[in-house]
């Protein structure tokens, strides 16, 4: 880091005390630019993108450039409102009075984002941050440094840089920056580094949003509509190349249609990817040769009957094919860890108990996937997940008015719309009194029987 973390901060909280991150025209004029700026490069970040993670150039667009921009939008205009105070009604015994909320911003808050959606996940939680009208550090990940370096760039180039910084590097900076006290931390990535931002935060009482991952199942039940089931695993296991948190981490399915299923796949993959997916333009690669070899070990090691599809790997080319493999055992090495590639292993059940079973024994994952037309609020009442979706995947992510965050071991907090202006906002409980109302008589020592009775009979 060029610049000290301490002189950093310092000076974003400088601009914080000015006031000016608190005015709504500000905070408008920031969304603006922050969607301009992501709008304006799309040839440029989609190449970034593209670099980094082999980002097929549909997917790239949609789940960082047009997702983020639009969540910019979607905050740009409904800040005003939430921005508002709450009035809250007050009992008759505390009149004459009124009693709101004031929504305030937290002041300086940090945003450290990994590389699978390199933008949307640094460009979303910023654009919350700003919303609620806080000055922000962003971290983008080192493991996707060619949208690294251009975000950071872009940044200077479209943004209030005095209360907007950007901080490029790996564990060396995000360590650094987690000396310094801030008003809130929103952490994406995996839990052994969650745990250490919050042990961080814990030394200055920083509150912190943790979205993390975990083994998100679909549960595909015997009287699910089959091909719209395979057709929706199919592009939550194999877009990125299985690199998204929400992602279809492995599929149980009832005996009856095991087969059928497992057919269906396999047509949506050859539908999607051609006869070799290596080919294809519209399938991505994996991080880096680390997370490919991680990969192939968890293949290698076995606990299942067959690779129905797929199954070659190439480290250095950071090629996954796209794999689906069946008769997989609970304590396979599959299904040991969050697979975050293009792996879909298939279990198989008789009855419903047994997904279930499993799930409940296990963390409790980012995100549920059921599909069925009779069981569908048994598995989402016999279960808790971050979210949910019924007959389709990944799409709880998308409507503005619900909360994105996870449970137990998948994090917590939560944002999206609103939810992310509740995250970085203070909720401030203001009671105001009109200044010529007489002294409470029944709160003033000597406390006589009389006072007590009347108390006793008003609260
Ligand atoms: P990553 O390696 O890019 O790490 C995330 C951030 O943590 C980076 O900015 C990195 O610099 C920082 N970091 C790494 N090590 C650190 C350390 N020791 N101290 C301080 N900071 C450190 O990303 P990742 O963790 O590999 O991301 C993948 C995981 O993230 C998966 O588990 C996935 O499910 C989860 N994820 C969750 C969400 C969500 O919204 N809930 C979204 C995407 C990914």
């Amino acid at each position: 880091m060029t610049t000290s973390a301490a002189t950093l901060v310092s000076r974003l909280r400088t601009t914080f005390e000015s006031g000016r991150t608190r005015d709504l025209d500000w905070r408008r004029a920031q969304l603006s630019a922050l969607a301009a700026m992501l709008r304006d490069n799309e040839d440029a970040l989609l190449a970034a993108l593209a670099d980094d993670l082999g980002k097929p150039r549909w997917e790239a667009w949609a789940g960082d450039i047009a997702a983020s921009a639009s969540e910019a939008d979607h905050l740009r205009k409904h800040l005003g409102g939430w921005a508002k105070d709450v009035s809250v009604r007050v009992p008759v015994a505390f009149l004459p009075a009124r009693a709101s909320i004031t929504y305030q911003p937290r002041g300086v808050v940090l945003v450290v984002a990994p590389w699978n959606y390199p933008v949307y996940l640094l460009a979303t939680p910023l654009a919350a941050a700003l919303a609620a009208g806080n000055a922000v550090v962003c971290k983008p990940s080192e493991l996707a440094p060619a949208t690294s370096a251009l975000v950071t760039k872009l940044a200077t180039d479209y943004l209030d840089t005095d209360a907007i910084a950007f901080v490029e590097g790996g564990v060396e900076e995000t360590t650094e920056l987690l000396q310094e006290r801030f008003d809130h931390i929103l952490y994406t990535g995996n839990g052994t580094v969650g745990r250490i931002v919050a042990e961080a935060a814990a030394r200055h009482l920083t509150p912190t949003t943790l979205e993390l991952g975990g083994k998100c199942p679909a549960i595909v039940d015997k009287d699910a509509n089959l091909k719209q089931a395979a057709s929706r695993i199919a592009f939550a296991k194999w877009s990125n190349a299985g690199q998204t948190c929400i992602a279809v981490d492995h599929v149980w399915v009832h005996h009856d249609v095991h087969d059928e299923l497992v057919d269906r796949l396999r047509t949506e993959l050859a539908q999607r990817y051609g006869a070799d997916p290596r080919q294809s333009a519209d399938f991505g690669r994996v991080v880096n040769e680390r997370h490919t070899a991680r990969i192939k070990s968890l293949l290698d090691g076995g606990g299942y009957d067959e690779v129905a599809a797929g199954g070659q790997v190439d480290v250095e080319a950071k090629y996954v094919a796209p794999t689906i493999v069946t008769g997989v055992k609970p304590d396979a090495p599959l299904m040991g860890e969050e697979i975050f590639g293009p792996v879909l292993p298939v279990l198989g059940f008789d009855d419903l108990d047994e997904p279930l079973g499993h799930i409940n024994r296990g963390d409790h994952p980012l995100a549920l996937y059921v599909f069925s037309r009779s069981n569908a609020d048994r598995v989402l009442d016999g279960t808790t997940s971050g979210g949910a979706c019924v007959n389709d995947t990944m799409l709880q992510i998308f409507p503005p008015g619900l909360p994105f965050g996870g449970v137990g071991e998948s994090g917590y907090g939560a944002y999206h719309g609103k939810w992310g202006f509740e995250t970085f906002s203070h909720r401030r409980a203001v009671y105001r009194r009109p200044g010529f109302f007489a002294e409470n008589a029944l709160t003033k020592a000597p406390y006589t029987a009389f006072k007590e009775r009347v108390a006793r009979f008003v609260y």
